[in-house]
């Protein structure tokens, strides 16, 4: 998502009249496009956003600038502007702005308000990779996922219009792009007025110069076997499913707010490897969430064996404030965290040298 918002963002810009530099150092303006999900990904940008003195014109943009508002310019004082996600469309009036005043670095904007975003920041024609384009369906995220910050910095879900994602898609094909990936917080619940998500596949599918397209994220909430059905039966659908685990322990589900048991989510990979033939199976988890006992961490761990992705992200558990989990203590220890990651690599990586072979 972050990669699209940032090709974005430099389609208006180009649009504008600014232009692309190779490196940080020979830009006069330096905009960093930030994510919140952990708190690592926080600290690299506090520090690199240190980096950038001599004049320069410094943006703080993403989910970051959503989750410390003005209040960013306490931690980063050489940052001129802050914007949200839902804002980027305002950035190039911003840079104009702040240009106009040139040397009057001083001056501070933020933009954190905004509900939506205009349909024309998807149609500026710029992407980073002349064969394959990203492609928002859906903004947002309404689950609320107890240890998430997403639907807090990037607001409810919002379903962009059936007719402009097909717009958007055919206009990428017209430049020569001939894959394309659907993207989505909780992109197979996509819904329009006259749509859900596997007619958006069908006619995707139906694209003539399209030749290879793929979707992500799948919520297990809203995965179905008539979801298989359709990566089986579509021939330019990638057969890839991204389908986040995060727990094995129905405990556990249960205090994340996921909404499915073990079983259930076993059922689906299930249906999906007898369906999708030879299909390609992937996953998160995250370890040492609040309350967590070895119990149910052996739990996550023996059905990763039992599933055997293809290949899975492990996350230590990283408290967001103002989340519903931040609320309980974060009582798994750092080295128990560690541990837990550890084994789980481990085994992925076993795992996946008998899914190579086989
Ligand atoms: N919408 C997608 C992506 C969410 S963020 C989804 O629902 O899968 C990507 C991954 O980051 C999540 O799947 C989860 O495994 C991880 N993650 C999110 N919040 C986290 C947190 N507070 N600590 C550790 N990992 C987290
Ligand atoms: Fe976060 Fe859950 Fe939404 Fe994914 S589905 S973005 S994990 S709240």
């Amino acid at each position: 998502m972050n990669v699209r918002d940032t090709e974005v963002i430099s389609g208006l810009l180009l649009k504008a009249g600014f232009k692309l530099v190779e490196k940080p150092d020979n830009a006069d303006i330096v905009i960093l496009n930030t994510c919140s999900v952990r708190q690592h990904a926080e600290d690299v940008v506090w520090s690199e956003i240190g980096v950038h003195k001599n004049g320069k014109i410094i943006g703080l943009v993403g989910c970051m600038a959503q989750n410390y508002k003005e209040q960013a310019f306490q931690r980063a004082p050489n940052g001129n502007f802050v914007v949200g996600p839902s804002d980027i469309a305002k950035i190039p009036h911003i840079l104009k702005d702040l240009l106009k005043d040139k040397g009057i670095l001083e001056r501070k904007i933020w933009e954190t308000d905004g509900l939506n975003r205009p349909e024309e920041i998807y149609h500026t024609g710029y992407y980073n990779d002349k064969n394959h384009a990203h492609l928002v369906i859906s903004e947002g995220c309404s689950n609320f996922c107890a240890y998430c910050v997403v639907p807090y910095v990037r607001g409810p879900e919002r379903h962009r219009r059936f007719t402009d994602i097909i717009k958007e898609a055919e206009q990428a094909l017209d430049k020569g792009i001939n894959k394309i990936t659907l993207l989505g917080q909780n992109v197979n619940s996509y819904k329009s007025e006259n749509a859900d998500f596997k007619e958006l596949l069908k006619r995707m599918n139906a694209m003539k110069d399209l030749k290879e397209f793929s979707f992500l994220t799948s919520h297990p909430k809203d995965t179905d076997v008539k979801l298989f059905d359709a990566m089986a039966s579509l021939d330019k659908l990638s057969k890839w499913l991204h389908l986040p685990l995060q727990s094995a322990s129905d405990r556990i589900l249960k205090s994340m707010k996921r909404n499915y048991t073990k079983d259930y989510f076993l059922d689906l990979t299930k249906e999906y490897r007898k369906i999708v033939k030879g299909g390609t199976l992937t996953t998160d988890v995250i370890v040492g969430f609040p309350g967590e006992a070895e119990k149910d961490f052996q739990e996550t761990f023996d059905l990763l064996k039992k599933i055997r992705f293809d290949a899975a992200y492990i996350f230590k558990y990283s408290p967001r404030p103002g989340t519903e989990a931040d609320r309980t203590p974060d009582d798994v220890p750092q080295k128990e965290k560690e541990r837990r990651h550890r084994l789980i690599l481990d085994q992925q990586r076993s795992l996946a040298k008998k899914n190579a072979k086989s």
